[in-house]
């Protein structure tokens, strides 16, 4: 079994209630989407060919007991779940970034799963996969991208619709270098529902358009 890799490095996790902690990423090759906003293109084709003996090995160098599987849509690939595994057997704890149009069901129940359900301005919502909802577990954490008004009062609806404040972490995202940082804030004190506003730490910390950190 051998996985398209984009790249594999030792950064720290900018995103989810995870971020801030020194975290290892492999970012798996393909995606089924196309966000208008996506800031992940060149992961849709290149990458190397691994096993997954490979990536684990190659992951061991570092220091560090946290690692994130992440794309592109890392589901894409049919051997996403025997690496899962294969991590969670060695010891790992693994979150893995999803874009919520592919089932979670055959991820492993240790593994936490970072749902990034798409917002109309990501001309993507059509491609939600909504029965995701009972696939998930209390441990797992539900994003929106949030692009403009409309897709802020969209995902409202969806966390209303779904009851995803009273089950998991929502955290609303804004498009980076779109939406105002302090616009967002606004947005977030005004609403009555239990979410919670992030921003990709990572662009912060290193220049926004920099790969591999
Ligand atoms: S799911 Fe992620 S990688 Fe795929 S197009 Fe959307 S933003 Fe880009």
């Amino acid at each position: 079994m051998k996985l398209k890799v984009n790249e594999i490095f030792y950064s720290i996790q900018g995103e989810s209630t995870y971020a801030g902690l020194p975290c290892i990423f492999i970012r798996l090759t393909y995606c089924n989407l196309r966000c208008s906003w996506c800031d992940s293109e060149y992961t849709f084709n290149n990458g190397i060919d691994m096993s997954i003996n490979e990536i684990i090995q190659e992951i061991k160098i570092y220091n560090c007991n946290l690692v994130e599987v992440t794309g592109g849509e890392p589901l894409f690939q049919e051997g996403c779940i025997e690496l899962l595994s294969s991590l969670e057997n060695e010891g790992f704890k693994i979150l893995l970034e999803t874009g919520g149009s592919l089932s979670v069901k055959d991820v492993p129940l240790s593994v936490i799963k970072v749902i990034d359900f798409k917002c109309p301005g990501s001309g993507m919502d059509k491609k939600n996969l909504w029965s995701i909802i009972n696939e998930i577990n209390p441990t797992d954490e539900l994003k929106f991208v949030i692009k403009n008004r409309s897709d802020f009062e969209w995902a409202e609806l969806k966390v209303v619709e779904y009851n995803l404040d009273k089950t998991n972490i929502v955290i609303f995202s804004p498009v980076f270098s779109e939406l105002k940082y302090e616009q967002l804030a606004e947005w977030v004190k005004e609403s009555k529902l239990n979410i919670r506003m992030q921003i990709q730490m990572h662009k912060h910390i290193w220049s926004p358009n920099l790969i591999g950190v």
